[in-house]
């Protein structure tokens, strides 16, 4: 087998592994919870054979009245005779209506599942049916029956039993016959819940040892209860032992295995304690004949509710062409890349960890490269992987010996140093690593070079856990995407107060989505040459219970980074919808300006929705005007295109918002049509005092004319800057000249503002 194979023969047979141990346990717990607990009952059930519920037997402790005996006797017929759990409910109707009761319902889906029998009943006056629907408390309560029983007590399928009128002397009790009823209920339950567990268990078996074989696995089982290390057939093949040797115990086992070799074994003595191992470590074992075997295994403990062992799987390398140490390579590297895996950073951050002290910290580097997710949705999969094939070449070359290189997945890459003494000397090796990435690369099925930039975040650390020094990576990572990519962040503590900004923060959007704690207000919008309002743009606002109104600038980050201004957006559209009816209503012809992010255009469901409430509830889509951010056009994925598609395509225009804060290129002009460009507020304030700005702003504007698009100025707050404005053109204005963001109500309506 090559090495490659190896590699997935093992990771295929370590998923079957698990996937065995999680289905033995769910079953195991499936059974645990639904056993009856018959001591519960002044009843007894007793069974014989599990599956075949026919033969139940019911005793009771102390028959000592004749007419209980009669009718356990009874019930016991009833019960032998029924094969079926649905029948049981129904069978004890007649019974309790036998006794001598004038009316039984049978409450649950058991009765609805036999309605024709029931029905009989019913004709006959003497048993009430609610058809249809699952009977409830309340309707109990308006029935007012004499005695309501549940059969099972808690059980949530078990069938209740309602009784009006009082039974005749003779009759049995009916709390003996409901007694009886449901422990056999419950027999009945816990035999098909039994023969479910045995079923499902032997297919997880099945499947592990059909798994093994294809994957040339050998397994052992140590098991302390029983005190010996079973072994499967194909390893007792790859040792040379018969069937008929026996399980070796677990100091035997150990003793085959070559001393040098036995870490990985440490603690399987005590399976709760017992590790596992992460990543397939290679051993040399000693076979019936003496000679030596390399195996290349691993070992998890595996535990379900009755028993604990640890469970090994071996593959055996001897006869491979490759020497175990690049076995052991294969096994444990980044197929892609080369570079090491999640699991062998893991064990040697772990082990860099326990060796640090203050001079001779560890320093752990994410890196990650700016925006690759559009490599792979503009260019392909395969030009994705051979651009990050170059980058671990490119970060191999950087790295200083003694460094761990791994790919976690995707294109998130860390470099793991040992023996650091001062951060800035991580923050040196960084920058030399993000300023070779930015060369440009040739690409295999790219005609022109390739640049693609990177970011990272490192942490230095001689304590705490490998945890701790992730995390704290991670927020370094966080502020150099955050300061604008393209660079690298040290952490520092202050870092941990962001995090925790802004994990506040997420905090009270989630809540303010689900308390309905989330308000619009309007800012007017008004035509230069007229004055007049024409527009108004809908502004989120969050009203937090201790804070009380905050700004976006206290939430939207936080929202667009976990993605809940998805929902955010939705609710403020839903809101922008309801007004504009309501205007429309009242006679008002308004336009409505409002926010949407790009990740919201990137969601499929968003604009399709949209698209449907306008629909719907027949709201002008062409009064809506949506502001999206350069950003947005710059990352134009092909759902986002999709969905700003469908805004036109109700009419809706679309429109750049807060042009000059960014690259203020209008170079994206050409990915998607515009309606309307709306200043930044940047651009407008030198207005008046700057011959410069004023230049810039007035070629804006005859630029963005000449595209056909609407000019809005934003952020217009003099009078001055107003006139500016209206003498080069500009269409419209919004700003504290003519009005700050308001409720809706106490915009100014029909006059000028
Ligand atoms: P924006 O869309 O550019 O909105 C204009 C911002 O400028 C508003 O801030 C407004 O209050 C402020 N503003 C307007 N006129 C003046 C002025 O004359 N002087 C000054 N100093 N400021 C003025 P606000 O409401 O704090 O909103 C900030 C940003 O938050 C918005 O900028 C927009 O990018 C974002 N945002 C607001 N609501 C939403 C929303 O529902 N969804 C999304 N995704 N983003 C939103
Ligand atoms: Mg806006
Ligand atoms: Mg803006």
């Amino acid at each position: 087998m090559s090495g490659s194979a190896a590699t997935s023969a093992t990771r295929r047979a370590r998923r079957a592994l698990e996937r065995a141990a999680a289905a033995v346990a769910e079953a195991d717990a499936a059974v645990g919870d639904r056993r009856p607990r018959l001591a519960d009952v002044d009843l007894a059930v007793t069974h014989d054979d599990l599956d075949a519920p026919g033969t139940l037997e019911v005793t009771t402790r102390a028959a000592a009245q004749h007419d209980t005996a009669t009718a356990v006797l009874r019930a016991q017929r009833r019960f032998n005779e029924c094969t079926e759990t649905a029948v049981l409910g129904e069978e004890l109707v007649v019974e309790v209506h036998a006794a001598g009761y004038q009316r039984v319902l049978l409450l649950e889906t058991v009765a609805r599942s036999r309605h024709r029998e029931l029905e009989v009943l019913a004709a006959r006056g003497d048993l009430l049916l609610v058809p249809g629907r699952r009977i409830t408390g309340n309707d109990l309560t308006r029935m007012s029956p004499s005695a309501v029983v549940e059969l099972v007590p808690g059980h949530p399928r078990a069938p209740r039993l309602a009784v009006w009128g009082t039974a005749g002397t003779a009759g049995p009790r009916l709390e003996v016959l409901a007694a009886a009823a449901g422990a056999a209920w419950r027999a009945l339950v816990a035999s098909a819940e039994a023969a479910r567990a045995d079923r499902e268990s032997t297919g997880a078996s099945l499947l592990l040892s059909g798994a093994l074989r294809l994957a040339g696995l050998g397994s052992w089982a140590w098991d302390p209860a029983t005190g010996v290390v079973t072994l499967d057939d194909r390893l007792r093949e790859m040792l040379g032992m018969s069937a008929a040797d026996p399980d070796p115990d677990l100091e035997t086992w150990r003793l085959r295995i070559h001393p040098d070799d036995r870490g990985p074994f440490t603690g399987v003595e005590d399976p709760a304690a017992h590790a596992g191992t992460s990543a397939p470590y290679p051993f040399r074992i000693a076979s019936a004949d003496g000679t030596e075997r390399t195996f290349l295994g691993m070992s998890v403990p595996l535990a379900t509710t009755s028993s604990s062992v640890v469970q090994g799987l071996v593959l055996d390398v001897s006869a491979g062409e490759k020497s175990t140490g690049e076995l052991v390579r294969l096994a444990q590297c980044d197929s892609l890349t080369g570079l090491a895996n999640r699991a062998v950073l893991d064990v040697r951050l772990a082990e860099a960890l326990d060796a640090a002290s203050p001079g001779n910290a560890v320093a752990l580097v994410l890196l990650d490269l700016d925006r690759f997710k559009l490599v792979n949705d503009t260019l392909g999969h395969q030009i994705g992987d051979a651009l990050l094939r170059q980058v671990a070449v490119r970060l191999e070359d950087a790295a200083p010996p003694g460094a761990t290189l791994a790919r976690l997945g995707g294109d998130e890459f860390v470099v793991m140093v040992p023996g650091v003494g001062r951060v800035e000397a991580a923050a040196i090796m960084a920058r030399d690593m993000i300023r070779r990435l930015r060369a440009p690369m040739l690409l295999p099925g790219l005609p022109e070079p390739f640049v693609c930039t990177s970011s990272a975040g490192i942490a230095v650390g001689h304590e705490g856990t490998a945890d701790d020094l992730f995390r704290s990576a991670d927020m370094a990572l966080y502020r150099a995407k955050d300061g604008g990519r393209d660079r690298v962040a040290v952490y520092d503590t202050a870092m941990r107060e962001e995090a925790q900004a802004r994990h506040v923060a997420e905090h009270r959007v989630r809540r303010a989505l689900r308390t309905d704690g989330l308000r619009v207000v309007w800012q007017p919008i008004v035509d230069l040459r007229s004055d007049q309002l024409v527009a108004a743009e809908a502004l989120v606002r969050l009203d937090d219970p201790v804070e009380g109104i905050l700004e976006p600038k206290h939430f939207v980050d936080t929202a667009e980074d976990t993605g809940l201004i998805v929902d955010v957006d939705t609710w403020v559209l839903g809101e922008v919808l309801r007004q504009l009816r309501e205007w429309r209503r009242d006679g008002v012809g308004l336009q409505v300006s409002f926010n949407v992010s790009g990740k919201t255009l990137e969601h499929p469901a968003f604009a399709h929705r949209l698209a449907h409430s306008v629909e719907s509830t027949g709201a002008a889509g062409s009064s809506l005007l949506a502001e999206v951010t350069e950003r947005t056009l710059i990352d134009l994925s092909t759902s986002t295109r999709a969905s700003l598609g469908e805004l036109r395509s109700i009419g809706a225009r679309v429109g750049l918002d807060d042009f000059g804060t960014g690259y203020s290129s209008l170079s994206y002009l050409d990915r998607f049509p515009l309606s309307f460009l709306k200043i930044d507020m940047s651009f407008v304030r030198p207005l008046g005092s700057s011959d410069r700005a004023e230049a810039v702003v007035e070629a804006l504007i005859s630029l963005a004319h000449a595209h056909g698009m609407v000019v809005t100025a934003e952020g217009v707050e003099t009078e001055l800057q107003a006139r500016v404005l209206r003498e080069m053109g500009c269409d419209r204005a919004q700003g504290w000249l003519f009005g700050r963001p308001v409720a809706a109500g106490l915009l100014p309506l029909g006059s000028r503002p």
